[in-house]
């Protein structure tokens, strides 16, 4: 049985507990727990660090003493950002800068869409066919790193992307039926 935290300081904990629970399927067996400390954070194998704003989010990292825990954990397991969750695992962050766990090697910009569209759903093509991708004042991705790996791209902006055990959505797979994103993320467990 392998145990994923996913952090609830802020932003959508059920969606992707559900998600995780559908993409482990029967069997497999995967428990999804929510992450407020550092104690709750040794429980699991795997993290996941959902969509929500994340100036908000680093805040009340710092003040539960999340920030180094978290950067230890991410040393030798997975962690999977959703959207604000991309952007904590960015190494610079911009549009406002701002600072971050820096655990993978990509830059983004925040809110990048504007506003006309800063809010959309897409088809998206990735190497397994095709998924309904939610894009939620999304960041755009800017850099990628050597390291890292582009999984799908969107109007020529990767979107998912992975190095080594990490990974990260600027959409939010966990408002859609297409459960490849948490699949491949249990993957890595
Ligand atoms: N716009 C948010 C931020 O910059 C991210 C939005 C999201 O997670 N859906 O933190």
């Amino acid at each position: 049985m392998k145990t994923v935290g996913v952090l609830a300081l802020q932003g959508d904990f059920e969606a992707h507990r559900k998600a995780l629970e559908e993409a482990a399927g029967a069997g497999e067996g995967v428990r999804a727990v929510e992450v407020r400390s550092a104690a709750q954070l040794e429980t699991c194998d795997g993290l996941i660090i959902p969509g929500g704003e994340s100036t908000t989010m680093m805040k009340l990292l710092g003040e539960e003493n999340l920030l180094e825990p978290i950067r230890s954990f991410g040393a030798t397991k997975p962690i999977y950002g959703t959207c604000a969750g991309a952007i904590l695992l960015a190494r610079d962050v911009s549009h406002p800068a701002q600072a971050s766990l820096g655990l993978m090697d990509i830059d983004v910009e925040r809110n990048a869409y504007g506003r006309q569209v800063d809010s959309h759903i897409a088809r998206l093509a990735y190497a397994g066919g095709e998924m309904e991708a939610v894009f939620i004042r999304a960041p755009i991705i800017r850099r990628v790193g050597a390291e890292a790996r582009v999984l799908a791209m969107h109007r020529g902006d990767p979107v998912w992307v992975e190095q080594g055990r990490h990974t990260v959505t600027t959409f939010h797979p966990e408002l859609a039926a297409d459960r490849s994103v948490h699949r491949r993320f249990l993957g890595k467990l």
